[in-house]
Order: structure tokens, then C-alpha cells, then sequence
């Protein structure tokens, strides 16, 4: 076997980074960045919570619903933050979940049973380090909420979004250089992060979700548990498939980190 061919399979190795729990979260991007605090990774930082807060009440995501979910986990004594990329440009802040979110919501619907399958294959295989869990009603449940949430209810997004985010008291940092994720990590560690200015420095990109860190975030803002994993998972594994596999790309290998 060659060295160049043990390259391509080799997944990169999760870097763990203890969280001080005052970090602003900042994206699931594993693109390098000059001003980051390496806080908690969630889907385009806090406007994960701010759209799952939106989905579990039925509320449309517009500016006023935003402010009070970002001032509420003011409130709640969590920080905040979103970010651009070096490709912003006009209504693009080049955060990817940010500027897609639309279209993220109509892939996670419309290719349920795809997802559905690839979660349900990623927790058989990691099975024995998960307490039982009713996998397929969770599924359903989170799905009943998405499903019935219209994209169109999504009215700011992109650079609006993020700029509405940083005018509200937030840390919006900025990435730069092209994508180049070679895996997307499920972060299961609570408290922890992915070092992803130690992997950057060894030339590697990775997406990573801290999905226990979401949790947190989304029952401050009054979304229980059993509905920010399964909808963040959903969301994160559509968003693989919007920014990754319909530009052309190979999907990600997911690898989960305990
Ligand atoms: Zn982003």
C-alpha cells in the first residue's frame, strides 16, 4: 500500500480542546481563522439555536424572534456569536449554513429517508457507547416539527442574519481560504472542542458538531434535549449534503468522538 493511498483513508484524528464555557459558539466551518475564540461548534454558531428555537415553537425566524433568542441566552448567561468567511460578499456571509438555510430545511425533507438511514447506521455502529435510546421515535418526533416548518418561514438570513447576530452583543469571527473538510465530526465530550487551528496548522480541515454544547444552548432557550439532538443532527447531515455533496463533492465520512 502506498503512502499517498493511506493518506486518502486515513480519517483525521479528533484534537480535544477543554471548553472554558464563556467562548461564543462559532460554526461547525473547519476553515482556518485569525480571530477565533475555538468555542463550542454549532450550525453557523448561535443561529443553530436561534432556528431550533424557531422550529420547536412554530415561529417564523425574522428579526424581532432572533434579537429575543439571542437576548434571552444573554439572559441565561451564555455568549453568542455567528461568523463570515473571506468569500462574503453582499447578502453571502459565506457561512454556509447561514446563507443556505433554506434550502438545508428542504434537503433535510426531502431526502428524510436517506438521512434517516445514514443516523441510524452511524449509532448501530457505535452502539455499545450510547445508553439505549428510542432512535426511530426521536427521529419521527424531530421530523414532525421540521417537516411542518415552511422554509418560507425563514425570513432573514445570510449576511443579514449574521449581521443582525453581531449587532446584538455577539463575537462574529471571520475564516478564511477555500473548504477542504476531509470528514465532519460528531463531538460527543461535553465541556470539549475540536482544536481546529492544531489541525489547520497540520494542513487539515474537519467539520465538527458539539452536539451536547447545542443541547446546552437550546434548553436556555426552552428546546428540550430529545428535540436539539436529533433536529441538530438532522440539519447537520442535510447541510453535508447542500455545501458538500451537490457541489460535486464526495460525502464526508461522519465519525463520531467520545
Ligand atoms: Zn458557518
Amino acid at each position: 500500500m502506498s503512502e499517498r493511498y493511506m493518506e486518502v483513508v486515513t480519517t483525521p484524528v479528533f484534537l480535544e480542546k477543554r471548553l472554558s464555557g464563556n467562548e461564543p459558539p462559532r460554526c461547525v466551518d473547519g476553515r482556518p481563522s485569525d480571530d477565533s475564540e475555538q468555542g463550542p461548534q454549532m450550525l453557523g454558531g448561535s443561529i443553530n439555536v436561534i432556528l431550533l428555537e424557531c422550529i420547536y415553537n412554530g415561529r417564523s425566524l425574522n428579526e424581532q424572534n432572533a434579537v429575543d433568542d439571542i437576548e434571552n441566552l444573554h439572559e441565561m448567561e451564555f455568549n453568542t456569536g455567528a461568523h463570515r468567511g473571506q468569500h462574503a460578499h453582499g447578502e453571502a456571509s459565506d457561512c454556509g449554513f447561514a446563507d443556505r438555510m433554506r434550502d438545508i430545511l428542504r434537503v433535510a425533507v426531502e431526502k428524510r429517508d436517506l438521512i434517516t438511514k445514514h443516523l441510524l447506521s452511524i449509532y448501530d455502529q457505535n452502539k455499545e457507547s450510547f445508553p439505549p435510546l428510542p432512535f426511530n421515535e426521536l427521529m419521527e418526533k424531530a421530523y414532525e416539527k421540521i417537516e411542518a416548518y415552511s422554509p418560507d418561514e425563514i425570513k432573514i438570513k445570510g449576511e443579514e442574519l449574521v449581521a443582525l447576530v453581531e449587532k446584538t452583543d455577539s463575537k462574529v469571527e471571520t475564516v478564511r481560504d477555500d473548504h477542504t473538510e476531509e470528514a465532519a465530526f460528531v463531538n460527543l465530550v461535553e465541556g470539549t472542542t475540536l482544536d481546529t487551528s492544531g489541525l489547520n496548522q497540520e494542513g487539515t480541515q474537519v467539520f465538527n458538531l458539539d452536539i451536547f454544547e447545542v443541547a446546552k444552548h437550546a434548553k436556555a432557550s426552552g428546546v428540550p434535549e430529545d428535540f436539539s439532538i436529533p433536529a441538530s443532527l438532522i440539519l447537520y447531515a442535510a447541510t453535508e449534503i447542500v455545501l458538500v455533496e451537490d457541489k460535486g463533492k464526495p460525502a464526508l465520512p461522519v465519525e463520531i468522538h467520545f
